[in-house]
């Protein structure tokens, strides 16, 4: 394997001299080096000192079948060999790709049946936001162009999906967000809920969008863009009364739905889609991720019956990635697909494992550094506060807690990922019942060195 043989120092300075990472503050990795990580077999990573790791994010969201999978690595040799690539541009098309949309539509809710690939997430939701512009524009209403979305929602972060999601760092940099973006409140009861109940406070989130509708104008908003539930943000799991009122109000001002199922996609919430978990009916859906389980990387739009007829009515629509619908990542994503269904994966999670997790994850809101411990099939998030009576945050800059705990974890072998002061995780789909006990005990004892260590620091205080 390229390089491996090197010793650990010399792959981190290679890595120093010439590689850009994503998300990552440059200066601040170089002075430290990357951890390196060769190997991954089931839910577990290892690094180049031989740590074996178990990976509580499923690499970034998307492992679902676990690592070291033969059928997915056969599937792609014998695509390459057969038709390494070609493309869909001009009246062609290939048997993985209109295998793949026929496979999709049945397995997408509703009405949901004509896809539209690309490579990425980021990709699919540029996708989106021409294509509901366009949907508009044919329908005589060229003005109905402004896309709503959440603050702190992520849909990637190429400039068009950037710009939807309302992550401020991301806005910050490079000119975003582009003009008719408009953002409402995301349903975080626990930061932002105040004095109101959870049910209360998801009905008044959800009308952030009715209110927002009616300042810019019903005949001015295409579409309204979320993910069923935010993952990047931090694991937000809404109040039960919010995803009704969101459906109820796209419906009666006539806004097309785009729910983001990156994440939510293919078994993540116990069903095939997180749609189908908070039960919305989207017009389009954004997938990527889990559809090849990471193996390769692909993403696409599936749109509904209307979306696509009156796209395809309207001449030539003017975008293509050359690699939407490549065939070997089609070829691995059908295999990918079987897995997920014959293995009875998604049901396994549904009837039993997450049901175990959720137990064993709830009990670490004992420990007196952690407020809500929230989890939605195998997605979760715990609060951490210096006083879980008040829902405190910590008096030190948002993240420097929930910094200290991930790196406490990867010293424990544990990958837990920190979004400001909230531990997240979204472990393989294939997780057994012994490794979520070992995950639950690595999260436990990383947590509590943390306290020691928040108490030791003076930094157990509540702003
Ligand atoms: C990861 C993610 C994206 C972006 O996908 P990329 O493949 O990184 O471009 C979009 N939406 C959600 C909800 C995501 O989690």
């Amino acid at each position: 394997m390229l390089e491996n043989h090197l010793p650990t120092a010399d792959l981190q300075a290679i890595d120093a001299e010439h590689h850009l990472h994503p998300f990552t503050d440059g200066d601040a990795l170089n002075a430290k080096g990357a951890r390196i990580i060769v190997k991954g077999e089931g839910v577990f990573v290892t690094d180049s000192e031989g740590h074996k790791i178990i990976d509580g994010m499923a690499g970034l969201w998307c492992i679902n079948v676990g690592y070291g999978r033969e059928e997915l690595v056969d599937a792609a040799s014998r695509q390459m060999r057969q038709l390494a690539f070609y493309n869909t541009f001009f009246q062609t098309s290939h048997v993985p790709a209109l295998s793949l949309a026929k496979r999709l539509s049945e397995l997408a809710p509703g009405n949901l049946n004509h896809v539209f690939f690309s490579g990425s997430g980021s990709d699919s939701n540029d996708t989106n936001i021409r294509m509901v512009r366009q949907y508009w524009a044919l329908k005589g209403l060229p003005e109905k162009n402004i896309i709503i979305g959440r603050w702190n929602g992520y849909h990637g972060s190429t400039i068009g999906a950037g710009s939807v999601g309302g992550m401020k760092g991301i806005h910050a940099q490079g000119g975003l967000p582009i003009p008719n973006v408009a953002h409402i409140g995301q349903p975080d009861w626990w930061s932002e809920g105040d004095d109101m109940s959870p049910e209360e406070f998801g009905l008044a989130r959800a009308r952030e969008l009715e209110a927002k509708i009616l300042e810019l104008g019903e005949n001015r908003v295409a579409a309204f863009i979320a993910e069923p539930i935010q993952g990047a943000g931090g694991v937000i799991v809404p109040p039960d009364t919010y995803w009704p009122e969101i459906q109820r109000i796209c419906d009666e001002y006539e806004i097309l739905l785009i729910a983001d199922e990156v994440i939510c996609g293919f078994g993540r919430t116990g069903n095939w889609f997180g749609s189908q978990t908070v039960n919305i009916r989207p017009d389009l859906m954004t997938i990527a991720k889990g559809l090849t389980s990471g193996y390769v990387p692909m993403g696409a739009s599936i749109v509904s019956d209307d979306v696509a007829s009156v796209i395809n009515s309207g001449g030539e629509f003017a975008h293509g990635y050359t690699y939407s619908g490549h065939p070997v990542a089609a070829a691995v994503a059908l295999e990918n697909l079987r897995i997920l269904e014959e293995e009875g994966i998604i049901d396994r999670v549904r009837t039993t494992t997450a049901p175990y997790l959720k137990k064993k994850w709830e009990s670490l809101s004992e420990h007196p550094m952690v407020g809500e411990a929230r989890i939605a099939g195998m997605m979760a998030s715990l609060a951490l506060t210096p006083d879980k009576a008040s829902r405190a945050k910590f008096a030190s800059e948002t993240g420097t807690v929930g910094y200290m705990c991930r790196e406490r974890c990867f010293n424990n072998d544990l990958i837990m990922r920190h979004v400001g002061d909230r531990m997240i995780i979204s472990p393989p789909l294939v997780i057994s019942e012994s490794e979520i006990d070992l995950l639950i005990d690595r999260a436990w004892q990383s947590i509590d060195e943390t306290y020691n260590a928040v108490k030791s620091q003076g930094l157990w205080q509540a702003a």
